[in-house]
């Protein structure tokens, strides 16, 4: 399915949707259970339901500048083996909504991993039937240089199978380039280390013609976490430095004019970081 668009000055931003389910996300932030979601009332009616079940969503986004096309995280993919039984030999129309989008897979330039886990390289590669190939031949593919030696050394099990079929096969064709947490891709568009979630994570900065917008990646996965920056992620690999960089973020990019295009965000995805006493809300 492909959801919003938006337009940041010269560039549009396309959301390609995979999966947005309710109820799933506990299992991440286990801190939110369903009494405390209910009392957080600006949550509703977009990021959770009158249970208090918080909404949640894997989407890729399609950043096209006027020179460049750039896909941002790549969802779960198709045919994966995956031991959380939704993402498990998915089947979705991803491509054709990347088509829908405006881009077929040989159009793309870049693939831009805002890190290394199964929900945003999971088309990276595709199955031909024998073996895993780049999905998007044309493109050269952005994995931090942290984030990849990191997981090369200390991936195990899902992690480790998550490299064998989705990220190392696109470093063996040879379209892998290493990048710094904080690389500028192109004229407008730059990394923002935000580790914590993973050693290398960063989010992507989007500037043009005097408008800007962050895609988080998931130094956040919902924005609960903006009134409790403090409640972690489960696959947080280092909790106190996730929290941290969550403060930093917010204090960042409150109040500004700075659109939050939300990772794993549920419709409608993105808007603005507000203080709100001592923590922070999300307006849309
Ligand atoms: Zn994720």
């Amino acid at each position: 399915m492909v959801g919003e668009v938006w337009r940041i000055g010269d560039v549009k931003i396309s959301r390609i949707v995979e999966i947005e389910a309710t109820g799933g996300m506990t299992r991440i932030i286990p801190d939110a259970s369903r009494e405390r979601v209910m009392g957080i009332r600006w949550l509703y009616p977009h990021f959770a339901d009158e249970e208090g079940r918080m909404r949640g969503a894997i989407h890729a986004l399609l950043v096209e500048t006027p020179d460049m096309s750039i896909l941002v995280d790549t969802c779960i993919g198709n045919d994966k083996e995956r031991s959380v039984p939704a993402w498990n030999h998915l089947q979705t129309a991803f491509l054709n909504d990347l088509k829908s989008a405006g881009k077929g897979r040989e159009q793309i330039d870049r693939v831009l991993c805002t890190h290394l886990h199964t929900d945003h390289v999971g088309w990276n590669t595709m199955w031909t039937g024998s073996e895993w190939v780049p999905t998007f031949p044309n493109a050269r593919y952005l994995y931090g240089a942290k984030e990849f030696n990191f997981w090369r050394e200390n991936a195990e099990d899902g992690q480790a199978q998550v490299m064998q079929d989705s990220v190392l096969p696109v470093w063996d064709a040879g379209l892998v380039d290493l990048v710094e947490q904080d690389a500028e891709i192109c004229p407008g568009i730059t990394l923002i280390p935000s580790p914590g979630h993973t050693p290398g994570h960063a989010s992507v900065l989007i500037e043009s013609a005097g408008q800007s917008a962050l895609i988080t990646g998931d130094f956040l996965h919902h924005p609960v976490q903006m009134a409790h920056p403090e409640w972690s992620s489960s696959p947080d690999v280092d909790r106190p430095q996730a929290i941290q960089t969550r403060k930093t973020m917010y204090n960042r990019f409150a109040d500004g004019p700075t659109l939050i295009i939300g990772t794993h965000f549920a419709t409608p995805t993105a808007g603005y970081i507000k203080k709100d006493g001592d923590a922070w809300r999300l307006e849309v």
